[in-house]
């Protein structure tokens, strides 16, 4: 132990510093190096170790005076005498005194205090459409109920649950280690009682011990509108039952949403592509949209390219806190190309291009072999020399 800091070096505080300093000083280690916070990490468990016991002697006044007299040696044995052990027991005082219970390191709660039963966790699969409205679902669950014999003590009427022999009904067990600073006292639960302090030694017979029965229950689940892929709803009181006369748990319920084949969803908006043909697209005019609510008409102005998005106001998924408002509905216009057309049609579309100035003919010049080209030159050379013949004539 030769090699040990300073404890006010530890701490970073003067000689002369006051309890309320060593306090902010060990505050602040403890919080930074504490083991919940880091986990895994030797480093910061050693410094937390350090500061800990750099405050447990500070804090006190007496080891504090015994330290500042004797320096380290008043409690490793020697010239002080009277060896300093250190308890992370203890300790957790000085958390609940510093943290308010923040790593949950207080001192054992009273095993018989009424306690709240777990809260139990299912899913539920929902189509798009009753994800937006809302809709109402059945579940069908093994749910535990008090033993009507026993009222969940699991002890055979008649008799009483005895007190622990493992742990004298404390519901914990204190063992020593050594470690590199002296021993260090560990409290862990009782494995015998669960830390409740007692055991049944004559078993109910209506539920082997356990204090509990299991039925197959009926639970309505109103599923509010609005609700998204991964929401959990809660049930309260359909959890798993209280200990010792504490509440019931929750049921959570999580939502699944199916995917739908038009629709897609983020938030409150819904979005969708819709096909619009060539002529529509440009000449305008009104088109059915399938929303959410069924199909709505829209006009569509002329000269529309293809990949606009338009906005249906309100026509989104109904918001959770007030289903009368609602998002938005985004639609991605798309403009279809005919992948097959007849004679006629093909007709009347180069007739329309011929109209529009014909781009089908663009190009066609350089697909011409050259000679072809230097044919058709001379031929217009030949047409313009023929027509100055034809004047001179
Ligand atoms: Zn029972
Ligand atoms: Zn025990």
């Amino acid at each position: 132990m030769a090699d040990k800091r300073d404890y006010y070096e530890v701490l970073g505080v003067d000689k002369n510093a006051d309890d309320a300093a060593i306090k902010k000083a060990y505050r602040a280690l403890a919080k930074k190096y504490h083991p919940d916070t880091n986990p895994g990490d030797k480093e910061a468990e050693a410094k937390f170790k350090e500061a800990s016991e750099a405050y447990a002697v500070l804090s006190d006044k007496e080891k504090r005076q015994k330290y500042d007299q004797f320096g380290h040696a008043a409690f490793d044995g020697g010239a002080g005498g009277g060896g300093f052990e250190f308890n992370f027991d203890d300790m957790g005082d000085i958390f609940g005194d510093l943290f308010g219970g923040m790593f949950g390191g207080g001192r054992s709660r009273n095993p018989n205090a009424p306690q709240k039963g777990a809260n139990i966790r299912t899913s539920i699969r929902v189509t798009f459409e009753e994800a937006a409205f809302g809709c109402e679902k059945e579940l069908e669950l093994t749910l535990k109920d008090e033993c009507t014999s026993c009222h969940g003590s699991g002890t055979k009427p008649g008799t009483n649950p005895v007190t622990c022999s493992k742990c004298g009904g404390k519901g914990q067990i204190v063992y020593t280690q050594q470690s590199l600073f002296g021993m260090v006292r560990n409290v862990q639960t009782c494995p015998d009682c669960k830390g409740n302090g007692k055991v049944v030694k004559d078993k109910c017979p209506d539920c082997y011990g356990t204090g509990y029965k299991s039925s197959r229950k009926k639970i309505q689940v109103t599923v509010p509108a609005g609700i998204d892929n991964g929401q959990s709803i809660r049930i309260r009181g359909k959890g798993e039952p209280g200990i010792n006369g504490g509440e019931r748990g929750d049921l959570l319920v999580e939502v699944a949403v199916s995917r739908h084949p038009l629709f897609e969803r983020q938030d409150y908006t819904v979005y969708s592509d819709s096909p619009i043909t060539f002529a529509q697209a440009a000449l305008g005019g009104d088109i059915k949209i399938k929303t959410i609510d069924g199909e709505v008409l829209f006009n569509i102005k002329p000269g529309t390219q293809t990949n606009t998005k338009v906005r249906l106001r309100n026509k989104g998924i109904p918001t959770l806190r007030n289903k009368q408002v609602r998002g938005d509905h985004i639609v991605t216009l798309v403009v279809q190309v005919p992948e097959r057309m007849n004679a006629e049609q093909k007709e009347a579309l180069r007739a329309f291009d011929d109209a529009m100035g014909g781009s089908l003919n663009v190009g066609k010049e350089e697909e011409k072999p050259k000679e072809e080209k230097e044919k058709k030159k001379k031929g217009i050379f030949d047409k313009i020399k023929d027509s100055f013949e034809g004047q001179n004539s």
